[in-house]
């Protein structure tokens, strides 16, 4: 049993042919996948996605409420209030994505502050754990966490590409790594091949960030170069290749760490 814990499934890269897409999850053994929730829009949508798909694939999907540092700029007092109604579906097991991204700074640095902030006291409020981006802003990011440390939730950091030092400070906040495909390329991914064995086998979740992030080593490059769920064994690959565990252990323990944290039912 596998678990997804990053998947885009509401990407326009999906539409037409979710179904498939979730057959081949099921025939890889990815049991269990977490939709990502970008904005109030695209958590709708894969609150959606996980009610119309829950009869045919039960237990299977799960959603993230959040706003995406990116789109942080769209953020106002309604939205705060939208994402805690939809915090409370069922489906929803995390707050997020929400953090902060200065690499593309699609929002400004101040709003996006502002933004994650308000998911951070609103995970604290709804009891949720919080699915975290960071991109070239994980100075900021610690001050922030470390501010609520006392009461901050679970957290997880998905896509973790930071360095060392970086990965033990959040590490020190007693957060948890998501790592996806990024592991996988020989051209951008030496320096995470080489800390990924400092991540304690018990913080450590596996995502696929689908449609994104294709593994590079899979032996077939797929001609659409879309990534799904299925190919979630060769992230994991990836990691057993740079840590002392086989594949098989790594799958195993992510997994039930991802269905403690996530308390997927
Ligand atoms: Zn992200």
């Amino acid at each position: 049993m596998l678990t997804d814990i990053g998947v885009n499934l509401s990407s326009s890269r999906f539409a037409g042919d979710i179904e498939p897409v979730l057959v081949r999850a099921q025939e890889s053994n990815v049991t269990k996948i977490i939709l990502t929730g970008t904005s109030i829009n695209e958590t709708e949508v894969v609150i959606e996605l996980c009610e119309t798909y829950k009869t045919q694939f039960p237990s299977m999907l799960y959603a993230t409420a959040g706003i995406h540092p990116h789109e942080a700029k769209s953020f106002n007092t309604d939205a705060i209030t939208a994402l805690e109604d939809l915090a409370k579906h069922p489906s929803v097991v995390a707050i997020g994505e929400t953090g902060l991204d200065f690499n593309r700074n699609l929002s400004p640095h101040k709003t996006q502050e502002k933004v994650f902030e308000s998911q951070i006291e609103l995970a604290i409020t709804c009891t949720l754990p919080l699915f975290l981006h960071e991109r070239d802003a994980s100075k900021r990011q610690l001050e922030i966490l470390r501010s609520y440390q006392n009461h901050l939730p679970k957290a997880v950091i998905h896509c973790f590409t930071g360095d060392k030092k970086t990965l033990f400070s959040y590490l020190d906040l007693d957060l948890y790594i998501g790592i996806t495909g990024w592991i996988c390329d020989e051209r951008r991914g030496h320096d995470l091949q080489n800390i990924v064995k400092n991540i304690p086998l018990n913080r450590l979740m596996v995502e696929t960030d689908a449609p994104y992030l294709l593994p590079r080593n899979m032996p077939q490059m797929p001609k659409s170069r879309r990534n799904e769920p299925a190919n979630l064994s060769y992230v994991i690959e990836g990691i057993a290749a740079h840590r002392a565990e086989s594949a098989t252990t790594i799958a195993e323990n992510s997994s039930a760490t991802a269905v403690a944290f996530f308390n997927l039912t």
